[in-house]
C-alpha cells in the first residue's frame, strides 16, 4: 500500500519569516496519516529543516547537481542537500527544463547522485499545451520517464510527479480522465521496467493548480498517489486544505 505524500515546492519564494508557516504547518499535524514534504529555496533549507526537526513534516531541495563537488558556482549538490537536514529532491521540474534546457539524461544523471546520497528524487514529467494539442502526451511522458529516471529506482528512493506544463500556475487542471490516463501510464511503464512489486510500489503525485477545491476530486483518480504543490504551498492555511482531502 503507497502511502500519499503531500508536497509543497516553494520555488524561489520564502525568507526567514516564512518558517513561520512551516511552524504552523506542524503545529497542525503532529502525526499526520500522509507523508508531508516542503522545499524551500536551498537558503532557508537548513534552517526549515531545524524548524522541523522534530516534527514529521520532511524538507527536500528543488535541484541538485549531478557531480558530487567542485568547480559548479552556484549549484548545490546531493550531499550538501542531505548536511542541510533534507531526505528529497526535486529534479527535472519543467521550469528547470524549460530555463535551463535540461535535458532528461542530466536529470537522470542527478537522480543517481541523489540516491547515492541517500535522498529520494521527486523526478517531475510533464507535456506543454502545444504536445498535448498535438496528441503527444503519452510519447512525451514516456521519453521523460525512461530517460530520467536511473536503474536502480525503488519505492523508497523515486517518486514520480506529473505535472503538466500548462496546468502550472495557470488555474488550468486536466480533466480527471486526462489525469488517470497519464497516470495508468507511468504506472504502467514503470511496472514493465522494474517489475511488479517495485512498479507498485513507486509513488506518482499530481501537480499543477492544485488548490484545497480541486484536490479530492484529483486526489479519488486511481494512481494519483498525492501532490506536488507550488503556489498553495507557501501558507499553511492552503497547504492544510490540500492535505486534509488526501
Ligand atoms: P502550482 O501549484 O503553483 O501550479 O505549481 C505546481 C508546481 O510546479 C509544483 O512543482
Amino acid at each position: 500500500m503507497r502511502r500519499k505524500l503531500a508536497a509543497g515546492n516553494w520555488k524561489m519564494n520564502g525568507t526567514t519569516i516564512s518558517l513561520t508557516e512551516a511552524e504552523n504547518l506542524a503545529k497542525a499535524y503532529t502525526s499526520p496519516s500522509v507523508d508531508l514534504l516542503i522545499c524551500p529555496p536551498s537558503t532557508l533549507l537548513s534552517r526549515l529543516s531545524e524548524t522541523l526537526g522534530n516534527s514529521p513534516i520532511a524538507t527536500g531541495g528543488q535541484d541538485c547537481h549531478a557531480a558530487t563537488s567542485g568547480a559548479h558556482t552556484g549549484d548545490v549538490s546531493a550531499e550538501m542537500l542531505k548536511d542541510s537536514g533534507a531526505t528529497y529532491v526535486i529534479l527535472g521540474h519543467s521550469e528547470r527544463r524549460d530555463t535551463y534546457d535540461e535535458e532528461s539524461e542530466e536529470v537522470r544523471a542527478k537522480a543517481g547522485t541523489a540516491m547515492e546520497n541517500g535522498l529520494t528524487a521527486v523526478v517531475c514529467l510533464g507535456e506543454s499545451l502545444a504536445q498535448r494539442e498535438a496528441n503527444n502526451t503519452l510519447d512525451i511522458i514516456g521519453g521523460q520517464l525512461a530517460g530520467s529516471v536511473p536503474d536502480g529506482a525503488t519505492g523508497e528512493n523515486l517518486v514520480i510527479a506529473y505535472e503538466p506544463v500548462w496546468a502550472i500556475g495557470t488555474g488550468l487542471v486536466p480533466t480527471l480522465e486526462q489525469i488517470a490516463e497519464v497516470h495508468g501510464f507511468i504506472r504502467e511503464r514503470l511496472i514493465r521496467r522494474f517489475g511488479e512489486e517495485t512498479g507498485n510500489a513507486i509513488r506518482i503525485l499530481y501537480g499543477g493548480s492544485v488548490k484545497a477545491a480541486n484536490a479530492t476530486e484529483i486526489f479519488s483518480v486511481a494512481d494519483v498517489d498525492g501532490a506536488l504543490v507550488g503556489g498553495a504551498s507557501l501558507k499553511a492555511s492552503d497547504f492544510s486544505g490540500i492535505i486534509d482531502a488526501l
